[in-house]
């Protein structure tokens, strides 16, 4: 995990200052977050696999603390829905960017930052949610087609989106990328593959964003694990689960909230635990 007190200032590198180090938020200062009404006023934060499960509460969420939210997804009457639960709160106008990431191109990923600069102009922060499960099977028996639609979808897809949007984030004056990990992600798990092996990519992405970034830019990069949470892909994974006994993705939405706020603009480089087991 990259050292977050380690920060240095190299005025050639980057037009802006960087942050000094400061006292940097616990992972349990992070997940009892009370957030001000007001906190993420001003910030335009792009939230993926908005349309359902915990992307939606997580843009409805961020909407209410004074976002303005960009919905993206594949499913674009999901998204429409979204649009109109922002609006019916009173929230800033919010934007639908339909995209499947599976099949989505490089070449697509620029031209939505071109647009989001031209029809905004700026961008604080992304939630990268959107996920697939894929099979659970022994990676003996993996169908190969499923296991590269589950790392696009997962991984690679994440990383081209956070790249593609890289020179708006890094404008941002505390940009913040929020990756999403599992348990089986921190560590693997017999019969969980592509999507365990997908989200230890993406653990070990946000670690290299960190590293490679932590000198020069104020742009922050974290993980944030949600522990079960009742969706629809929880119900999927464990069909003989009573969902009532999970958190709803409501309950964790803390963390969420406090990654994508300037109080947490000392945090990189973590995977945060949203329902750690004692
Ligand atoms: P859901 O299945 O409820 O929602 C996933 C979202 O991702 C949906 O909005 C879905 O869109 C979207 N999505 C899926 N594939 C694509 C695609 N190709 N292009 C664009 N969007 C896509 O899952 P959860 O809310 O449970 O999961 C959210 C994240 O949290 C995932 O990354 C998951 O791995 C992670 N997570 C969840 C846990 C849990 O217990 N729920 C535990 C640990 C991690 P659509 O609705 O249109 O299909």
């Amino acid at each position: 995990m990259s050292d977050n007190n380690n920060q240095t200032v190299d005025p050639k590198d980057d037009k802006k200052t960087v942050q000094s180090p400061i006292q940097p938020l616990t992972h349990d200062d992070i997940r009892r977050f009370v957030p001000s009404s007001n906190c993420l006023d001003g910030k335009t934060i792009l939230v993926t696999g908005a349309g359902d499960g915990i992307g939606r509460v997580a843009a409805l969420t961020y909407a209410r603390y004074g976002a303005t939210v960009l919905l993206l997804g594949r499913t674009s009457s999901k998204l429409e829905y979204v649009y109109d639960e922002i609006e019916s709160l009173g929230g800033k106008q919010p934007a639908m960017l339909p995209m499947n990431l599976e099949g989505a191109t490089y070449a697509e990923m620029q031209q939505l930052e071109g647009l989001i600069n031209k029809e905004i102009g700026q961008l604080d922060g992304i939630l990268h949610n959107a996920g697939v499960l894929g099979q659970l099977t022994p990676l003996e028996m993996y169908d190969v087609d499923t296991f590269a639609q589950v790392m696009k979808v997962n991984f690679t897809a994440t990383f081209m989106l956070t790249q593609a949007l890289l020179p708006l984030l890094k404008d941002a004056d505390h940009g913040s990328v929020v990756f999403t990990s599992s348990t089986v992600g921190t560590h693997p798990r017999a019969f969980w593959g592509a999507y365990a092996l997908s989200k230890q990519a993406v653990e070990g992405m946000s670690d290299i964003f960190t590293q490679e970034t932590q000198n020069t830019t104020n742009l922050r990069f974290n993980c944030v694990n949600p522990g079960g949470t009742r969706t629809n892909m929880r119900a999927h994974a464990y069909p003989g689960e009573n969902p009532m006994s999970l958190k709803t993705p409501e309950d964790i939405m803390a963390g969420y909230v406090c990654l994508m706020s300037d109080e947490s603009i000392g945090v990189r480089g973590q995977v945060i635990e949203l329902q750690p087991k004692d």
